[in-house]
């Protein structure tokens, strides 16, 4: 499924020890949400909440990456309850691999951010003219470079006389 060159995707992020990789992805799977469009199809955000602003800041300083949001209180007598949220993709896909093998809802969030990363990518990449495989930089919907086309364009000229 993942080729290897396109995956993990090198950026930044911080590298989390292993006992910390280990409590935030234990964190996720019990305070947190990974949040998808309503089709299913892609994450928009993953988030972890507690009343408890110590654990929610302990989740930011471990993560590196994220922000830190104080929620609406829907009634006077509830607690005030805070939220850690990561939605920028290159820190979801610097972050989630590192914390796939403790938490099952890092490997949800995975399963359909990989595909969708790799699409991304593969659309990045510069295309190559169909005929002779040299890089196109001009169009992105030209198939071919343009000395393959005058060629072709060419031909068909010549073979139009010819007839
Ligand atoms: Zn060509």
């Amino acid at each position: 499924m993942a080729s290897p060159s396109l995956w993990p995707p090198s950026g930044p992020g911080r590298q989390l020890r292993p006992e910390e990789a280990a409590w935030l992805g234990a964190m996720l799977d019990a305070e947190g949400c990974v949040t998808t469009t309503p089709d299913g199809h892609r994450v928009q955000y993953i988030s972890i909440s507690n009343t408890e602003i110590e654990l929610i800041s302990a989740v930011l300083r471990a993560a590196g990456v994220g922000t830190v949001w104080a929620l609406l209180r829907k009634a006077s007598h509830h607690r005030q309850a805070w939220r850690w949220q990561l939605a920028r993709i290159a820190d979801l896909t610097a972050l989630l691999p590192q914390l796939e093998v403790y938490s099952l809802k890092a490997q949800r969030a995975l399963s359909l951010i990989r595909p969708m990363w790799e699409r991304a990518q593969e659309a990045r990449k510069p295309k190559t003219c169909i005929d002779c495989g040299q890089a196109i930089t001009k169009r992105t919907r030209v198939r071919r470079c343009w000395s393959c086309a005058g060629v072709r364009r060419w031909a068909k000229r010549k073979q139009t006389v010819e007839d």
